[in-house]
């Protein structure tokens, strides 16, 4: 990568006068020695933008459309309150996350509550916040959360997540809507029809609507088309057979993002229209009022705002193999290349302009041979001190993050104008050891 790819980086990337990469108004380079490496900055700009585009491309196609931001992808109380000034709701799948929107005083009403095997706790926690949707994900959760709302005196309201057991060629961990998967009520054994009818018949439950997600990224329109088709067949069927009205209908996540310069992702507009128009297609057959839409993006929100700085310390050329360039940082921070194989791009950000390059792998600090952050990556030629950027990385990598190697978390810093608000402190090593017991 040789200049800056701003479908990659940051809206506001740019490069300085000194060669350094600028995010946001602020150098990277003085980023990096102000708050330490790692270092996660997110961009604000980029962020609001982010979450208006998901918000406009949908409402002007269906306006009675919610955009519920998937906190999976990383949350923290800063993140959670620009996400309410901008109108989104949440998608929490726990009560650590749920606690997070709390203390961003998060409207409870804007959340959905998700989860394949949430505990009475994080049950009873949900209806006594009030949260907007709790999400259905199997048959014993119908009983549980009933008898929770009972026993608060409450009534709550929930969506059913089906399976449509559409495949949406994702990798294999990241795949959920098919009939194999933990996730969801499988419509095609008959198990989603049971829970339609234990939903209508349980006294303190109260039935809004359908839900699917079917994993990530999905690069491809044809899944949300079939899954739309299959899962409002569906709709209609239980209206007709039971007389469940589906005022809500909600097809996921899933929106995929650029990481690489060989892979770009369709547009969020093409995934409106193909999502809008298959609903109104499959809402007209059978004739179904069309339900409110609400959508979840969780990766197409965050991940193009955020950038990985490290500091490259030793340099490893075994002759005729490989040049390893490690850094401060490494599956710790960033799992995905490990777990998924997710590929990168890397720069260096100190030096910008540079054209004398070489390709390079960039290692991480932690005691894995498989912790590998960037494979065969042409950049220029890096020596202890340097500052590698690496795009993208707003999603999924700090959600992941460990403490591995007794290692402490980097670091966040939210970045506009030229300013710089650290919105999570890095960790200390007494941070490490606060649970533990002598
Ligand atoms: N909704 C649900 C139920 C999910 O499980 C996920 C991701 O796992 C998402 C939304 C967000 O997916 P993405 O970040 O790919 O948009």
């Amino acid at each position: 990568m040789l200049g800056i790819d701003t479908n990659i980086f940051p809206h506001t990337a740019e490069v300085n006068e000194a060669n350094h990469l600028v995010i946001g108004g602020c150098d990277a380079v003085e980023l990096a020695q102000r708050f330490g490496t790692p270092l996660y900055v997110f961009d604000e700009i980029t962020l609001r933008r982010k979450c208006r585009e998901f918000v406009q491309e949908f409402v002007q196609r269906y306006p009675d459309s919610q955009v519920v931001y998937a906190c999976k992808a990383y949350i923290n109380p800063a993140l959670a309150r620009l996400f309410n000034q901008e109108g989104l709701g949440l998608d929490v799948v726990s009560g650590g996350e749920l606690a997070t929107a709390q203390k961003a005083t998060f409207p409870m009403d804007k959340i959905y509550f998700h989860g394949n095997n949430k505990g009475r706790d994080e049950l009873e926690m949900a209806v006594r916040l009030g949260v907007g949707r709790v999400v259905i994900d199997n048959l014993d959760e119908i009983e549980l959360l009933n008898d929770v709302a009972k026993a608060s005196g409450k009534a709550q309201a929930v969506l059913l997540r089906v399976s449509p057991g559409v495949d949406p060629h994702t990798h294999g961990h990241t795949t959920t809507g098919i009939l194999d998967s933990k996730f969801g009520i499988p419509i095609q054994t008959g198990q989603a029809e049971e829970a339609v009818i234990q939903v209508m018949h349980a006294s303190h439950l109260d039935p809004v609507g359908l839900h699917f997600h079917l994993g990530s990224p999905i690069f491809q329109m044809e899944p949300y088309q079939e899954a739309i088709e299959v899962t409002m067949a569906f709709a209609a069927a239980m209206r007709e057979r039971h007389g469940l009205e589906i005022r809500e209908f909600s097809p996921g996540g899933g929106f995929a993002i650029q990481y690489t310069e060989d892979k770009p992702p369709p547009r969020v507009a093409q995934y409106a229209d193909t999502i809008v128009s298959a609903l109104h297609e499959n809402c007209k057959a059978p004739t179904l009022p069309p339900p409110k839409l609400i959508l979840e993006p969780g990766r197409a929100i965050v991940g193009q705002a955020g950038v990985a700085l490290y500091t490259v310390g030793a340099i490893k050329e075994i002759p005729g193999v490989r040049k390893y360039v490690s850094v401060d940082g490494g599956m710790g921070d960033n799992i995905r290349p490990a777990i998924y194989g997710a590929k990168y791009e890397a720069i260096l950000a100190n030096r910008m302009g540079d054209k004398n390059r070489e390709r390079v792998t960039i290692a991480g600090k932690f005691c894995e041979s498989g912790d590998i952050l960037v494979e065969d990556v042409e950049i220029p030629h890096a020596g202890p001190g340097d500052t590698i950027a690496i795009p993208a990385s707003g999603a999924d990598c700090l959600s992941l993050a460990s403490n591995y190697n007794a290692a402490p978390k980097p670091p966040i810093v939210l970045i506009k104008d030229g300013g710089a608000q650290l919105i999570r402190r890095r960790e200390t090593f007494e941070d490490l050891m606060r649970c533990d017991l002598i």
